[in-house]
Order: structure tokens, then C-alpha cells, then sequence
């Protein structure tokens, strides 16, 4: 077999073997196919796409060039979540611990974010001590212990989607079903979890910007997951604005304390709940949605799920005091408003330009060796449905640099206004 016949017959829009995936994806694995011969087969599956069994094929594939974790030695259901990105999702650092609380084990290794914002990985590193980097033994040992554990992948999981996905990120393949789909879930299977929760983003802020395509992929992933024998659902949730109010790692994680403390934002909150529910649900914890709603709730209410953050993150090294005490995170030096240049209800905030503009405070990064700035980033003062008067206050932001008109035109003019008050959907549908 050659590399350059598979990516001929990919370009003429064949159906591909699974033995020519697997030669393939283990030939770039193992770099005897070169980027510049992967980068060509991700532009044919790009535009010519795949069905249903080639993503299988391809996710097989992909799965089997890396270490796949046995959490066997954990007791009970273990579950994860998972979300394809979106601005402001600080979703894990909520959603974990309500759902720890509640008696699910939730053991997850997460990623660090390319492009606009932080990663998990990133946001969790700005509480000081914290560590991602935690041996597997360790890692199984503390989910059994406190019910939750939140690390980095480790080196040698799924390799075949390390290299791809640094080469997508640089050649304008990203946003391919076939390829976020095979991406996603060899990492999700790798991982080892009974259950996986996906959180779809679609919208301005998302890779599927309508939700066709989004619906699309979540039905691709959730077969995959299921066929794998793990039981996989998605939630389609709205990215037609940032998610909560705080854009940035430090902020995020404030807001995600908040949220424990029963002082969050809405949208966020609610979605929060929507998928602890899920999870406790799917973990057999609770016997039906109602109770899973309710549970989930009440770890908030009584306190329970703000602990366990706590818990988590002293077993992994932070200061767990940042927990109890937010006002000890060190925010950027300068604190400069936004101020609305029009009149209106707020239709839209374009979250992908809120995201750029934290980024471009030092929120996030361009290349993964970059490092990001935990301090920065962006707090809205105005969400979908708002009223909005010339001269008032659209968002605050957070900066190490005095100078930041760009920054500002950015976020003035991600806000869209209509004449007629709108209402957000935040969650989509439900596919299992
Ligand atoms: N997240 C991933 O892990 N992979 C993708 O391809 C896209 C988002």
C-alpha cells in the first residue's frame, strides 16, 4: 500500500478500506507518512468527507496508536464530559464537583486551549499550586478517594491525534465532521469513562456554526460512543454569545466558585445543572430526570459541590484558600469599561470576537508552547435580551497593558441590537 494512492482515492471522493485507514493514520503515527502527506489526506476527507463506518474505521484507528487508560480499579460508573469548545465554558469546573458530590465518579482528563481563551488545562492552572500532571495511579487512587480528579492527557494517549490535530489547527482543516468526530471520541474511548456527556456548541463562537452540521456530528459521535460500548449522549447548546459573563482563566474560574456558591449567571448555571443531571442520570445515581435535576441542585444549595471543588483542588496541589476566598486571584493591573456606542436590545454577542479579544489581552494562546496570561480577560456586563443605552457599561476588562483600543472596538462591535427584546435558547436538543 502507498500513502499517496489512499489520498488519491480520498481526493476522487472514494470510500476508503479500514485497512487503509489503519495503514495510514499507524504510518503517521509512527512518522513513516510525513505531515505534508497527512495535511493532504485531512484537506480530501475536508472536502470529499466520509460515512459513518469510515469515521468508525478512522477513530479505531486513531485509538489504537496510544495508551488506552483501564480505570477498572475505580468502583462504580465513571463518566466524563466533554465539550467541542466554546468562549467562556468553564462548564468541567462546575459540573465536576455537583456531580462528585452526588456519589458519581467523575474522572477527566482535559485539554489546553489553541486559539481564543484557555483550555480546562489552563483555567485550573491559575489557581496557584494546582497540578495537571498527575501519575495514573494517583489519578485512579483520588477518584476513588474524593470522586474527582481533572488532569492533562497524558503523553501517550491517542498520538495519531496529537500530531493531527497540531496540523489540522495550521492548515485549515479544523472544522471537518469526519475529523472533529475521530478527534473527539479516540480521546473520549482512550480516557476510559462508562459514560460520556457531549457538550455540541453551535454558533457564531463554535466550529459547527449552524445547527444541521452540529446535529450532524453529535449523532456521528454519539453512534461511535455507543457502538464502543460506552453510553454516549450530546446536548446541542447555543455559542451565539459567550457562555456566563467572565472570558478569561482567572475570571472563569471566579465565576465557576460563584456559580458553586449559588451566585452564578443564569445561561451558565442553568446549563451547569442540565448537565449534572445528565450525568447523575446516566450514572444510575438518580431514578429518573426529576431527581437527577434535583440532586443536582441541592449539591449546590447545600454546599456540598463547592467542597468537593475545594477537595479537588488541594488533592492536586492548589491552594485550596482561592476557593473560599476568590479575591486572592491576582487580576490584570488595568480595569478599563466598555462602553455601548448605541441603543438597543442586545440580539447577539459574537462570542468568537470576545474570544479573540481576550486573547489578544494574553488570554490565550496561538501556538501550544505559548504561554497565556491568567490574570486578562473579559466580563460582561450585558448578555442577549438586554436593554442597552448609549454610555452605559457593555463589559469590564481586565489587562497587564494600559493601551487597549483595539480590544475595546473589538467588543463594542461584537454586539448586535435589535429594536425588540429577544430571548436566548441556550439548549438546543438533546441527541442520544
Ligand atoms: N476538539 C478536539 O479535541 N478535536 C477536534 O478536532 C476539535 C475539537
Amino acid at each position: 500500500m502507498r500513502a499517496v494512492d489512499i489520498i488519491i482515492k480520498k481526493r476522487n471522493g472514494l470510500k476508503l478500506t479500514k485497512e487503509e485507514i489503519e495503514f495510514f493514520i499507524d504510518g503517521y503515527a509512527s512518522s513513516n507518512i510525513p505531515d505534508y502527506q497527512a495535511s493532504a489526506f485531512a484537506m480530501a476527507v475536508y472536502f470529499k468527507g466520509m460515512d459513518d463506518e469510515e469515521v468508525t474505521y478512522l477513530t479505531e484507528a486513531m485509538l489504537h496508536t496510544g495508551d488506552m487508560l483501564d480505570l477498572s480499579a475505580i468502583d462504580g460508573i465513571k463518566v466524563d464530559k466533554h465539550s467541542t469548545g466554546g468562549v467562556g465554558d468553564k462548564t468541567t469546573l462546575v459540573v465536576g464537583p455537583i456531580v462528585a458530590s452526588a456519589g458519581v465518579k467523575f474522572a477527566k482528563m482535559s485539554g489546553r486551549g489553541l486559539g481564543h481563551t484557555g483550555g480546562t488545562l489552563d483555567k485550573l492552572e491559575s489557581i496557584p499550586g494546582y497540578n495537571v500532571n498527575i501519575p495514573n495511579e494517583q489519578f485512579i487512587d483520588q477518584v476513588n478517594k474524593i470522586g474527582i480528579a481533572v488532569v492533562g492527557q497524558t503523553k501517550n494517549l491517542v498520538l495519531a491525534d496529537k500530531k493531527l490535530y497540531a496540523l489540522r489547527d495550521v492548515t485549515g482543516t479544523v472544522d471537518s465532521i469526519p475529523l472533529i468526530a475521530s478527534s473527539i471520541m479516540s480521546k473520549k474511548l482512550a480516557s476510559g469513562a462508562d459514560v460520556i456527556s457531549l457538550d455540541v456548541k453551535v454558533g457564531s463562537g463554535a466550529f459547527m456554526k449552524d445547527e444541521e452540521s452540529a446535529t450532524e456530528l453529535a449523532k456521528l459521535m454519539v453512534q461511535i460512543g455507543n457502538n464502543c460500548g460506552r453510553k454516549t449522549s450530546a446536548i446541542l447548546t447555543n455559542m451565539d454569545e459567550p457562555l456566563g459573563l467572565a472570558v478569561g482563566n482567572s475570571l472563569e474560574v471566579i465565576e465557576a466558585i460563584n456559580t458553586l456558591n449559588g451566585k452564578g449567571p443564569k445561561d451558565f448555571y442553568d446549563l451547569c445543572i442540565v448537565f449534572a443531571a445528565h450525568l447523575i442520570l446516566d450514572a444510575k445515581i438518580a431514578k429518573n430526570e426529576e431527581e437527577a435535576t434535583a440532586l443536582a441542585k441541592k449539591q449546590i444549595e447545600n454546599g456540598e459541590a463547592l467542597k468537593c471543588f475545594a477537595e479537588l483542588v488541594e488533592a492536586q496541589g492548589g491552594n485550596k484558600e482561592y476557593i473560599y476566598n476568590p479575591s486572592l486571584f491576582e487580576l490584570g493591573k488595568y480595569k478599563q469599561d466598555v462602553l455601548a456606542t448605541s441603543d438597543g436590545y442586545v440580539t447577539k454577542i459574537d462570542a468568537l470576537a470576545i474570544g479573540n479579544a481576550a486573547s489578544l489581552l494574553g488570554a490565550g494562546r496561538l501556538k501550544i508552547t505559548d504561554d497565556v496570561d491568567h490574570s486578562v480577560g473579559v466580563v460582561l456586563n450585558k448578555k442577549v435580551g438586554d436593554k442597552v443605552s448609549k454610555g452605559e457599561i457593555l463589559a469590564t476588562i481586565y489587562s497587564n497593558n494600559a493601551k487597549n483600543d483595539e480590544v475595546i472596538k473589538i467588543i463594542n462591535d461584537a454586539f448586535n441590537y435589535g429594536k425588540e427584546h429577544i430571548n436566548p435558547t441556550l439548549i438546543i436538543k438533546i441527541v442520544k
